[in-house]
C-alpha cells in the first residue's frame, strides 16, 4: 500500500493521526525537514503555500484543532490495512492511497 498526504491541502487537523489503527500518520511541524518525507508527487509536496481554497474553508474554525500549524505525513504506509476511517475524516481531502492492484483511493470528508 501505498499512502501520501496531498500537503498543501492539509489542514494540520490530526484526524487521520487518531483515527489510524496502525500509526501511518505523523503530525509534523512546517518548517520540519522531514515534512515531505511520504511518497507524495512533487506537486502535493509541502513547498510552504497552502491551498487557497481548503485554507478559506478551514482557517477560521474553532474546534480545538491546531490548523494550519502542522502537516500531516504517511510516514508508515506500508502498514496500511485499508480500513478507510482516515477516508472519511480528512477535512483537506487529501489523503490518498494506492494498493497492490494499483487502485486509488481518495478522502472524501464525511
Ligand atoms: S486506511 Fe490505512 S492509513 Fe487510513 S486509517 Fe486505515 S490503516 Fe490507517
Ligand atoms: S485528516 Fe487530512 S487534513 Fe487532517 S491532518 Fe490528516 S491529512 Fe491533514
Amino acid at each position: 500500500m501505498k499512502v501520501w498526504v496531498d500537503k498543501p491541502k492539509c489542514t494540520g487537523c490530526a484526524h487521520c493521526h487518531d483515527v489510524c489503527p496502525v500509526a501511518v500518520f505523523e503530525m509534523k511541524d512546517t518548517n520540519a525537514a522531514d515534512v515531505n518525507s511520504d511518497v507524495a508527487p512533487p506537486e502535493q509536496q509541502w513547498k510552504g503555500q497552502e491551498d487557497p481554497t481548503v485554507y478559506a474553508k478551514w482557517k477560521d474554525v474553532q474546534d480545538g484543532h491546531n490548523h494550519f500549524k502542522e502537516k500531516s505525513v504517511a510516514v508508515n504506509g506500508e502498514a496500511c490495512i485499508l480500513c478507510q476511517a482516515c477516508l472519511i475524516e480528512c477535512e483537506g481531502e487529501c489523503i490518498h492511497i494506492v494498493d497492490d492492484n494499483n487502485t486509488q483511493y481518495d478522502s472524501i470528508y464525511k
